[in-house]
């Protein structure tokens, strides 16, 4: 994994301290080794893990300022992607993982302490539940999560206004971007842009949907998740 990522890194253009790119094989390993016993992630192989795991996080740091004192959620976190890499790769942030699967999050609060990260919150929690969070984040990232006329009411809620939502997504998002746009808009968000990028060796291009927040979001929002299915904000 070590190499993989070390290189996939630098042909991405994200330098990486040899220190950085151990401490996520390691956590890598981690991970693998927890999944044999606890279902954690579908991605069972090194080299896979590395590439999709691993290269795909660290793909956001280019997207958004991860400076020192930010504080970042990872919403819908599972193991730690995209959030744990970015703390690695940007150790100033102040991250917070939050997945409503406590196992998950006791997987990364461990792994996270094993390679010395303590600092990094782990909350168990549904995103939509956790008004002591509100408008309290600079970044907030998901992956994997919801289709984003769902996924904004999770997120951009914890978002500061002039703050950034990152949604990682399939390149073909832009159907779903469309569909989602008037949930950002109600949300107190709007779609800057949609970046796409290669993870090096393979042979995928995935795709971020970056968000501003721009005013905050009304006070009857989120509501709970069976509302938020059952009546979602299509316009
Ligand atoms: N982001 C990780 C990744 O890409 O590897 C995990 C993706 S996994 C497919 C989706 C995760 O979102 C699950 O771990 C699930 O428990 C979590 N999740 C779904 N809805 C959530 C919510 N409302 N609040 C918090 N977590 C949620």
């Amino acid at each position: 994994m070590e190499q993989i990522i070390r290189e996939g890194l630098a042909a991405m253009g994200i330098p990486a301290t040899p220190d950085q790119v151990r401490t996520m094989a390691e956590y890598g390993e981690l991970l693998l080794r927890a999944n044999e016993t606890t279902n954690l992630t579908a991605i069972r192989e090194p080299d896979a893990a590395a590439r999709l795991h691993f290269l795909d996080s660290a793909a956001l740091v280019a997207l958004a300022d991860f400076s020192a004192g930010k504080a970042v959620a990872d919403v819908g976190s599972g193991a730690g992607f995209p959030g744990v890499p970015l703390r690695v790769l940007r150790p100033g942030i102040r991250l917070t993982c939050l997945d409503s699967v406590g196992k998950k999050m006791d997987f990364v609060r461990e792994s996270c302490a094993v390679l010395g990260m303590e600092d990094v919150r782990c909350l168990w929690g549904r995103a939509e539940e956790l008004p002591q969070l509100r408008e309290s984040f600079d970044v907030v990232t998901s992956r994997a999560v919801a289709e984003l006329h769902l996924l904004a009411e999770l997120c951009l809620p914890l978002a500061k206004v002039g703050g950034l939502f990152l949604a990682m997504k399939n390149p073909d998002c832009d159907q779903e971007a469309a569909r989602g746009d008037f949930a950002v808009r109600t949300m107190g968000g709007r779609v800057r842009e949609i970046r796409r990028y290669d993870i090096p060796g393979a042979d995928v291009t995935h795709a971020v949907v970056v968000i501003e927040k721009i005013k905050p979001t009304p006070p009857q929002y989120p509501r709970r998740w069976a509302q938020i299915k059952k009546k979602p904000l299509l316009g």
